[in-house]
């Protein structure tokens, strides 16, 4: 990166350091009014001695541009020319809404609510030479219209990824209860549709046999197509569409590693009741306690009491909202993974 003195420093030294990335673009006035303030709060921080770096991101039109308005901040820049690692970062963050103006974001909020409107399940898993999907036993085929009225899991997965293969288990019994459950009320009815990821036919074969769901054929462009309509970075990844082909959820396997099956139908009215649940039962929880997977003492957190997102040291899952934390080891777990144990206050079991 450029620092403002057209000097090269390596990314590596910002290692370890808190880091601010300052998209702007001097062509726009409250870029520009911006900056000065933020200068001020930099040099204050400086002072202090913070640990805080800023890197600019810039959409300046001309290296003169960006040159010119680079000069006016004390801190780093990708260089201008590298335009793939500024396209990358703006994807990543989601900057397309800049300029953040009333009008761009309207038009986005529009485009957003056309894509929604315009999303049903045949339109969503169809294409024009299939109408169905896979069963078992294989060969069956499935009807896409027969899935249409239900709650439906898109599961992007693959043989190969191994936070898939510790998942599907989980994800198998639940869909099972799951199953069961709505058996029982007799109303209501849950898919999965596995979207592959393998890279051959024979570890599709041979990953989605170990599955009682539905999938897209291997090698189907949908899934791709899907991936990208969904915004899906990483697998496993579960989105859930309501009954009417709606998108509920993108956080299908978060949902289902903080409450199993119980996070059905996965809708917000859902989740805010298992949320309360939760907050309900934690106060019985132990406020201190010692984990047999670990050698310190551990303190229960929540969202916005010392706690927010993490992954769990012992299942290696997400997990948000209560845990079982060491701040100092950078260690957390579910309290439903801990496992309790008999230490005196030294450490000692
Ligand atoms: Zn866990
Ligand atoms: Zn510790």
């Amino acid at each position: 990166m450029w620092s403002h003195t057209e000097k090269k420093v390596k990314v590596s030294d910002l290692q370890g350091k808190v880091i601010g990335l300052y998209f702007s673009a001097n062509w726009y006035p409250p870029c520009r009014n911006f900056t000065p303030v933020l200068v001020e709060f930099y040099e204050q921080l400086k002072t202090s001695g913070s640990n805080f770096e800023i890197v600019y991101v810039s959409s300046d039109e001309d290296l003169d541009a960006f040159n010119n308005y680079h000069g006016s901040m004390p801190w780093l820049a990708i260089p201008f020319s590298d335009l793939e690692t500024k396209k990358a970062l703006n994807k990543k963050f989601d900057i397309e809404a800049f300029p953040f103006t009333k009008e761009r974001l309207e038009k986005l909020m529009e485009e957003e609510r056309e894509k929604h409107e315009r999303q049903t399940l045949t339109n969503l898993l169809t294409n024009h030479d299939r109408d169905h999907l896979l069963g078992h036993p294989r060969p069956k085929q499935v009807p896409i219209a027969s899935l249409i009225g239900k709650t439906v899991g898109l599961f992007f997965s693959a043989q190969w990824c191994v936070p898939c293969v510790k998942f599907i288990p989980k994800l198998i019994s639940m869909y099972q209860k799951i199953k069961q459950m709505l058996v029982e009320k007799g109303d209501e009815d849950f898919e999965i549709v596995y979207m592959s990821n393998d890279r051959d036919q024979e570890s599709f074969d041979s990953y989605f046999n170990t599955m009682p769901w539905l999938a897209l054929p291997f090698g189907d462009p949908t899934v791709k197509d899907l991936a990208k309509h969904f915004d899906v970075h990483g697998i496993p990844c579960l989105i859930i569409l309501g009954p009417d082909g709606k998108t509920v959820t993108r956080q299908g396997r978060n949902l289902i590693n903080l409450y199993q099956e119980n996070a059905y139908p996965f809708t917000e009215a859902k989740v805010e009741l298992l949320e309360k649940q939760m907050d309900e039962e934690a106060k019985s929880l132990p406020r201190l306690v010692y984990h047999s997977g670990h050698r310190h003492e551990l303190t229960l957190v929540s969202e916005g009491n010392g706690g927010g997102p993490f992954i769990c040291c012992d299942c290696d899952e997400q997990g948000s909202g209560w845990a079982y934390q060491c701040l100092e080891c950078g260690y957390e777990v579910h309290p439903k993974c801990l496992s309790v144990a008999d230490r005196d206050s030294t450490g000692n079991t």
